[in-house]
């Protein structure tokens, strides 16, 4: 399948469409999902225009881990939590919702997290956990 341009993420990545930030490098940025499944819940995305994995180059998938352990980490300190889960949907049938490739990185254990994509967060309240992320980065 062809890749969409309009989608959110492709719309974040052109500024096109606002995201609460925490990281941004040459080939990635990390920022805080807006329907979070625990607190702290930040999502990488290659700066490339892939949809899945397979779609990815091994140059996007390896910028996109480095990046996933620098925001594992942050948010491990940010949150004050000892474990986190890093999570990643490919295509429509295993539940991703956003046809552009990211890790999600989820504080603590996705078991008993709050349902994928399902509820707005306050704002304000993440930029709260987004400063701390930013801190924790260094
Ligand atoms: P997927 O289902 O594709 O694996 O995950 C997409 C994620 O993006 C979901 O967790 C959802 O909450 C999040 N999301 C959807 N729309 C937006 C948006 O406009 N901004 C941000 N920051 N996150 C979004």
């Amino acid at each position: 399948m062809s890749y969409d341009n309009e989608n959110i993420f492709a719309k974040i990545i052109r500024g096109e469409f606002d995201c609460i930030k925490v990281y941004e490098d040459e080939n990635t940025i990390a920022f805080m999902d807006i329907m979070p499944q625990a607190d702290g819940h930040t999502l990488v995305i290659a700066k490339e225009s892939a949809e899945t994995l397979p779609d990815l180059s091994d140059a996007g998938a390896a910028a996109c881990i480095k990046t996933v352990k620098k925001i594992v980490e942050a948010v491990k300190t940010a949150m004050g939590v000892s474990a986190a889960t890093v999570m990643q949907l490919n295509g429509a049938g295993a539940g991703q919702s956003v046809p552009h490739i990211h890790f999600h990185v989820i504080p603590g254990s996705i078991l008993g997290a709050r349902p994928h994509a399902r509820e707005m967060e306050d704002q304000d309240k993440l930029k709260g956990f987004a400063e701390k992320i930013i801190t924790a980065l260094g």
